[in-house]
């Protein structure tokens, strides 16, 4: 019998629409090949969302994501949108939102290195040689969670007793939160090399030592098996960049896991290549880690890659296809072995006959479907 998957599509702005379509493209392939039906139901985020109903993220693409069985994001957000007044709707608010209300506590950002693009690095090859981590961000807690305030201090009550603006941010994490995601965390590593690093501040943050009290708890009770290292933030980010090859899974709080992940990117030397997946215990939201290239949107230039490898997590994380998902990444692989680049992943040595734009990439990794 086929089987039959209900995908929510998220476009957004910017380059979104383009990359979104070699997804799709892709899934099509796959379904043919597998015998199993993809049905989509296109809904409104971020700045499209805001022009056409005012808000980044309308009722009804959430009812559309809660009623199917994965979402299918590519970006949100350009300048058309940006604005530093507070009580403007924000097209990120979509993102966060959609997150906080899916309850997908738990961000994967894969970084691994395709041998073909290794020399995109700015690191030397002989250190990112072998890299391939994952990165287990927390996403609806923290510092981006919690609660916050900027008023105009008429006492001048702050640190050095001066009248003027003062803001605050707060940074809160429950052991409930800390538990499920080093749950999470010490599960992926079972099926990958086995080892965590846990990430945090705790020579200075109670947050931190909260943290790494239940990473330690969770992994004694159930997880001894696996390897467990704890290291500060400021270290690790050097780290990352000293030995990124020694990296497994490494699991954070949301704001560390926002900069070190964008930093483990960049060792890749190709943001156009990295996907993510966002999960909670229900329906899951996969898309690129790259924004919505406001600079290149509509050149049909942009790179699908990475939109078309979070259709690979799709495949391997909630419909359990991990056949249909190794081929992806095999298909993706064999297209970059033979020479055939966007844009954004040439080199000076690449022949202008070999450079493809968006839709001509899609349509190479079909084909090697
Ligand atoms: P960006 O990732 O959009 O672009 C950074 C640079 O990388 C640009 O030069 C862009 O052309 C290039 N690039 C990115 N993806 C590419 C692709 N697939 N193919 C080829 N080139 C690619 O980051 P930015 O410029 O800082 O942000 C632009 C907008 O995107 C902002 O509004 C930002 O808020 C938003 N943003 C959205 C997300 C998201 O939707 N998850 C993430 C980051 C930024």
């Amino acid at each position: 019998m086929t089987a039959t998957y209900k995908i929510c599509l998220l476009a957004g702005d910017g380059i979104g629409p383009e990359i979104i379509a070699e997804g799709v493209k892709v899934l099509n392939a796959v379904g043919a090949k597998y015998d199993t039906a993809f049905e989509y139901t296109d809904a409104l985020i971020g700045g499209i969302a805001i022009d056409e109903t005012g808000e980044p993220l309308p009722a009804a693409t959430l009812d559309a994501a809660r009623a199917s069985d994965a979402v299918l994001l590519a970006a949100v957000g350009g300048p058309k949108w940006d604005t530093t007044d507070p009580n403007a709707p924000r097209p990120e608010q979509g993102l966060l939102g959609i997150r906080k209300e899916l309850g997908l506590y738990t961000n994967l950002r894969p970084v691994q290195i395709f041998n073909a693009l290794a020399d995109a690095s700015t690191l030397k090859p002989e250190i990112v040689d072998g890299v391939d981590m994952m990165i287990v961000r927390e996403l609806t807690g923290g510092l981006y969670f919690g609660m916050r305030e900027r008023f105009y201090d008429e006492d001048g009550a702050g640190p050095n007793g001066t009248k003027g603006q003062r803001a605050y941010d707060t940074l809160e994490y429950s052991e409930y939160e800390i538990e499920r995601i080093a749950r999470q965390a010490f599960e992926i590593a079972r099926k990958r090399k086995n080892k965590v690093t846990s990430v945090d501040k705790a020579n200075v943050l109670e947050t931190s030592r909260l943290w790494r009290e239940i990473v330690h708890r969770v992994h004694d009770e159930a997880y001894a098996d696996v390897e467990l290292e704890d290291l500060l933030v400021d270290n690790t980010a050097m780290q990352l960049i000293n030995r990124p090859a020694d990296f497994d899974v490494v699991v954070t709080e949301n704001m560390f896991g926002d900069i070190l992940s964008d930093e483990a990117a960049q060792i890749t030397g190709s943001l156009g290549m990295l996907a993510s997946a966002s999960m909670g215990d229900g329906v899951a939201l996969y898309e690129p880690s790259h924004g919505s290239a406001p600079d290149i949107a509509g050149q049909g230039i942009a790179n699908p890659l990475a939109q078309i490898l979070s259709v690979e997590m799709m495949l391997r994380y909630s419909f359990d296809m991990g056949e249909a998902a190794d081929d992806i990444r095999r298909a993706v692989t064999q297209v970059l072995d033979e020479g055939w680049r966007t844009g954004d992943i040439k080199d000076a040595e690449t022949p202008a006959d070999k450079i493809v734009g968006t839709v001509a990439m899609g349509d190479l990794i079909v084909e090697r479907l």
